[in-house]
């Protein structure tokens, strides 16, 4: 493959400036270098024989009599090889020539090479020419010294040729005049013998020149195959660099954070995993608190600013063998041996806590901190160590931001419980284990019976009853939502098929949907699918959400439209406890708000409470919503809520959450006596 053929099908590697015809010309070029750099050296080892066949010419003049003109010979023949040795010294920029320089820097090398070996063929003449006026020391080859003269003439000629491969012009130069004054001369002293000797003078110019110009051509060849040879290797060279360059950028991409240059959760996995096999160490996990509403309130690109930020402080409190990534979000992790840094997991995480509650340029630095979840045993494996750690941020993020907790021997237990929910929850599912219970909602009377609310139940083999929230978590862990979203609608539509047998068509059944139900699966064509099916009416049913539906509100304003839309009804739980209470009413196109029971529960002692019980009454009057209180444990709270006028009241004083099978047995049976 030559320069040519490799530039074709590797494009690339010339650059744009370089064309085909242009890398043609390089490659010329560098053979002229080539050529250049022969010719300094083969005319330096040529010269000193010059010299001595010059000087050994000058003796034999000088013992024919003949030293003036034989001194003033030789001094010209001298002047003419110190003009070529200087030549052939002088500095010349166009030897530097390479391959790769760039092609302006190149052309001007190739002018000066071109003009280094003009001068020295013109030199070559001028000492040619000194050389071709030898017979003025043998009287024109008709002196006794003719045969010396004619060998020194004929040997110095076969010399140049011979040394002079490199560039046929230069022996040619030197070679030409001397051989056709000798040529001439013998033709001028006439006679069969000296004719016939000029003309073999001319043949031997003719076969010497042709034996320089052959000379060259094959010089020529070998340089080109030469360079060829050195830019290929040269150019595997660069295609392998900016392949491996390619490799190590792709490898590193694929490991690394793009916008914080912090390892992915794949590079943190491949190093962390050798760091586990090869001594303690501990893991921590850290999410950010209140990035969201940075996000929100300031923009993505802010957002973006903060997480470099994030990562910069935390490159900079790890110790220096730490390892620290962005798992994606605003989720971080760092890994770390306390012992070899000598930084105890508190220490480091409390530093990590500080680091990130410094001021960020260009908002408020209350908004930020970072809760931090630690597991400082060693795990069987990386995976066992980030679920344990990942425990501990849980239980770090619901004591409150900025603090740390440790993955200790409650967490593991909660941890474990958790799994075996997991695991056991599809069985519970399929073999009909889990219940739906439900509690009565009485109007102020506390007689009236007006709702049910829906409320599931679990009873697991070995870890007893179940609480609701911890059965709604293990089934999102375990990707049922959906399915237990259907089986409680199910028992749902069931109770509002018997209140219908019952007469009690205007009791509302209530079914809570958490904000991760909401947001991820389609409830809204579930629930109204299920109720058409069934032929229910869609007022019998209350979808209650709680005021974190709110967080995510893109994915679950079109739900909401939708039931409210259908004629369902939207009851926001737990109100008071949230973030965003009178935005969210609106947002959420709640009908009815539930108080939470931290409120109701012992309000009649409490004038806080009752304080804000009124209010929220005075609310729900307002904007025309109905209002229940949660949590009626006594009958002095119920008193007091009569007396404010509460119009729904639900709580284990009025009525505890019940099976089916009990709801049948008093509350209708009691309803059919009293009717
Ligand atoms: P929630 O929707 O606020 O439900 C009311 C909770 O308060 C129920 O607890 C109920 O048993 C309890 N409660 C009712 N009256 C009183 C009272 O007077 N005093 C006290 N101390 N508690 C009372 P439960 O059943 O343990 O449910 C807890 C939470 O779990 C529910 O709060 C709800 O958010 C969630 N949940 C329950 N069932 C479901 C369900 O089927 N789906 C979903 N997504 N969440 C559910
Ligand atoms: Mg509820
Ligand atoms: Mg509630």
């Amino acid at each position: 493959m030559t320069l040519h053929d490799l530039e074709e099908t590797l494009p690339g590697l010339a650059g744009p400036a370089r064309a085909p015809d242009a890398s043609g010309r390089r490659l010329a070029a560098l053979v002229r270098r080539d050529q250049l750099e022969a010719v300094r050296r083969s005319v330096l080892t040529a010269i000193p024989v010059n010299m001595l066949l010059g000087l050994a010419s000058v003796l034999v003049a000088f013992q024919a009599g003949n030293g003036r003109a034989g001194m003033i010979w030789y001094a010209a023949s001298t002047g003419a090889n110190l003009l070529r040795i200087g030549l052939c010294r002088a500095a010349c920029p166009g030897l530097a020539l390479t391959a790769a320089m760039p092609p302006d820097m190149a052309a001007e090398a190739s002018r000066s090479v071109e003009g280094h070996l003009r001068a020295c063929t013109l030199a070559a003449l001028l000492s040619g020419l000194v050389w071709a006026f030898l017979p003025l020391l043998c009287a024109g080859y008709t002196s006794p010294q003719t045969l010396f003269y004619l060998t020194i003439t004929c040997g110095i000629t076969a010399g140049a040729v011979t040394h002079g491969t490199a560039y046929a012009r230069i022996p040619f130069s030197f070679i030409l005049l001397p051989l056709l004054s000798a040529a001439l001369c013998l033709f001028a002293v006439g006679g069969f013998d000296r004719a016939c000797l000029a003309a073999c003078v001319l043949l031997y110019l003719a076969a010497l020149s042709r034996t320089a110009f052959q000379s060259e051509a094959g010089f020529r060849e070998a340089s080109r195959l030469k360079n060829d040879a050195t830019t290929l290797a040269r150019s595997r060279a660069e295609a392998q660099a900016s392949a491996n360059a390619l490799v190590e950028e792709m490898r590193w991409r694929a490991t690394h954070d793009d916008l914080t240059g912090l390892l992915n959760r794949a590079g943190f996995i491949q190093q962390a995993e050798a760091r586990l096999n090869a001594g303690t160490a501990c893991l921590l996990l850290l999410d950010l608190d209140g990035f969201k509403s940075v996000n929100d309130v300031y923009g993505h690109q802010t957002g973006d600013r903060v997480l470099v930020e994030v990562a910069r402080r935390l490159r900079a409190t790890l110790p220096p063998d730490g390892l620290a990534a962005r798992l994606g979000g605003d989720e971080f992790a760092v890994l770390y041996d306390p012992a070899g840094a000598g930084v105890p997991y508190a220490d480091l995480a409390a530093g990590l806590i500080a680091a990130v509650a410094q001021p960020f340029d260009g908002f408020d630095e209350a908004r930020l901190g970072v809760s931090i979840g630690v597991h400082a045993e060693p795990e069987p494996n990386l995976m066992e160590m980030l679920s344990c750690a990942d425990e501990a941020l849980y239980a770090s993020k619901a004591a409150g931001r900025n603090r740390f907790r440790l993955f200790d021997a409650g967490l593991r237990d909660c941890l474990e419980m958790r799994r075996d929910l997991e695991r056991d929850l599809s069985h519970a599912l399929v073999e009909n284990a889990l219940e739906v219970w439900f509690q009565p909602i009485y109007a102020l009377d506390a007689r009236t019976l007006v709702g049910l609310e829906a409320l599931v139940r679990w009873r697991h083999p070995r870890l007893g009853w179940i609480a609701p929230p911890d059965l709604i978590a293990a089934a999102a862990m375990a990707g049922l939502t959906e399915s237990l979203l259907r089986f409680i609608l199910d028992q749902v539509c069931r109770m509002m098929q018997i209140l219908r047998s019952q007469g009690l068509g205007t009791v509302r059944v209530a079914m809570n949907v958490s904000p991760r139900e909401m947001a991820q699966i389609p409830v809204d064509e579930i629930v109204i699918g299920r109720l058409g099916a069934l032929g229910l009416p869609p007022a019998m049913l209350e979808i209650e959400i709680t005021e974190e539906t709110a967080l995510d509100l893109g994915a679950v304003q079109g739900k909401l439209q939708a039931l409210s839309r259908a004629g369902i009804r939207v009851a926001l739980d737990d109100f008071g406890i949230g973030y965003s209470s009178l935005s969210s009413l609106r947002q959420l196109r709640a009908d009815r708000i539930k108080i939470d029971r931290s409120f109701v529960t012992g309000l009649s002692a409490s004038d806080d409470k009752r304080g804000l019980v009124l209010a929220v009454l005075g609310l729900g009057n307002l904007l025309g919503l109905e209002v229940v209180a949660e949590g009626v444990e006594s009958q002095e709270d119920l008193q007091t809520l009569q007396a404010m006028g509460c119009p729904f009241l639900q709580g284990y004083h009025l009525g505890r959450p019940m099976p089916v099978s009990t709801l049948e047995a008093t509350l209708f049976a009691n309803r059919t006596q009293a009717a």
